[in-house]
């Protein structure tokens, strides 16, 4: 589920609200946009509802981590997935809760921001620790398939974190949320020694947005990780607290009223399990197709869509756009009416790899022993937008035929 978040617009001050995913912020009031960059950690606190008598430089701040994203993994002959969706406790204690449950969800929450003056306990469990704790398999899979894990892979995952606000009144640890005990005893003095005060780096910054190259607005819609230059035709992705430009097409259909869906295209070598082309990959995997000397001449490509969905249905159309590339034709620079946005990483395209490969493969038994030894060296990537025809429930892309629900897209939005 996602969070709603209150934000002031970082031009005219004016409060806004976002959602969880929300990079270009558009005000309402000022019509400005804005791109939010983030260093590290997006921290975000729950609103309290502590007395007004309690010194709000005297609170404190408890750490929870949240995990939003689809966890994959390859044992035995399946590959399986799985939705996260969790907040759980970042310090090791005996009194506060070990999740947050429902409320982040419930409540609007605020960035983290200099206007917080209380102390923050510092985190003391890891990320990769609590992530790895809340996607084992679940005990119904491991009695299944007790077999080795052969790969496991994180995509679309967000990390952030959440402080839940507390209060110490006459020797009584609260629960600023709820205004409810906790536990006895403990002093304002200990705490503060596992504390930290408010860190501006702790805060997002934000971009103009404007193209770097031509000088024009660059637009987007409000999750969208790639913003696009309609004047000179560009693509741009936010680096290091930048814009920096990215290897992009569309490929052109000579159909009206057309709709536009963005993958990336990665193209790879893989050492371990050796396939140097597309050839390869169709015996690899075992593909009921004749492989033919033109594939022989084909780069490899995996084809990850550039779109959060479902675990299953993005593994599907990874793997059937990956099979399919043999139909679909090179593209060009151009800007066009209805282009999906981009709102899932390269980077977690990338994580992708070795799932779309277990998915592809009809000799599983066979294949997924092999993926730990395999790796994946990059050639090239570009961001590649597919055409597809409105059908009215469905999304059919106009080279391969392959459907895609439109409630799967919309559903995706919101993951
Ligand atoms: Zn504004
Ligand atoms: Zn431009």
């Amino acid at each position: 589920m996602d969070l709603t978040i209150q934000q002031n617009c970082p031009s005219c001050g004016a409060e806004i609200e976002l959602n969880e995913a929300d990079r270009l912020i558009q005000c309402p009031y000022c019509e400005v946009n804005n791109f939010m960059v983030n260093r590290g950690l997006l921290r975000f606190v729950l609103p309290d509802k502590a007395p007004v008598h309690i010194d709000r430089r005297e609170m404190f701040y408890a750490p929870y981590l949240r995990f939003k994203g689809n966890i994959y993994y390859c044992t035995g002959t399946h590959l399986k997935h799985r939705v996260i969706d969790t907040t759980q406790r970042g310090v090791n204690s005996s009194v506060l809760p070990l999740s947050l449950g429902l409320r982040p969800q419930a409540m609007r929450i605020s960035l983290v921001t200099d206007m917080v003056s209380g102390s923050f306990f510092r985190q003391t469990v890891k990320a990769r620790t609590l992530l790895e704790k809340v996607s084992q398999p679940t005990v119904h899979d491991s009695e299944k398939i007790k077999a080795s894990l052969y790969s496991r892979a994180y995509i679309g995952e967000s990390l952030s974190c959440i402080y839940l606000p507390l209060y110490i009144e006459d020797g009584v640890l609260y629960d600023a949320v709820i205004n409810k005990p906790l536990a006895h005893g403990g002093s304002a003095e200990s705490l503060q020694k596992k504390s930290d005060r408010y860190h501006p780096g702790w805060t997002p910054h934000f971009l103009a947005t404007l193209c770097p190259h031509c000088g024009d607005t660059l637009t987007g819609e409000h999750d969208s990780l790639v913003l696009s230059c309609c004047n000179c035709h560009s693509s741009w992705e936010e680096k290091q607290g930048g814009f920096h430009p990215i290897s992009w097409q569309r490929v052109v259909s000579h159909h009206d009223h057309m709709y536009y869906l963005p993958f990336w295209k990665l193209e790879v070598r893989s050492t371990g399990v050796e396939m140097n082309n597309f050839a390869d990959f169709l015996r690899i995997t075992n593909q009921p197709l004749v492989v033919q000397p033109v594939h022989e001449q084909m780069v490899l490509s995996f084809w990850i869509p550039a779109f959060k969905l479902k675990p299953k249905t993005f593994i599907q159309l990874a793997k059937n756009m990956t099979v399919s590339q043999r139909k679909l034709p090179g593209g060009e620079q151009t800007m066009i009416k209805g282009m999906h946005p981009v709102t899932l990483q390269r980077t977690e395209a990338v994580q992708a790899l070795k799932s779309v490969m277990a998915e592809a493969a009809l000799n599983k038994q066979q294949l997924l022993p092999l993926l730990p030894g395999m790796s994946f060296r990059p050639l090239a990537s570009d961001l590649t937008y597919l055409p597809f025809f409105d059908r009215g429930h469905d999304f059919v892309q106009e080279q391969s035929g392959l459907s895609l629900a439109k409630s799967v897209l919309r559903f995706g939005r919101s993951l």
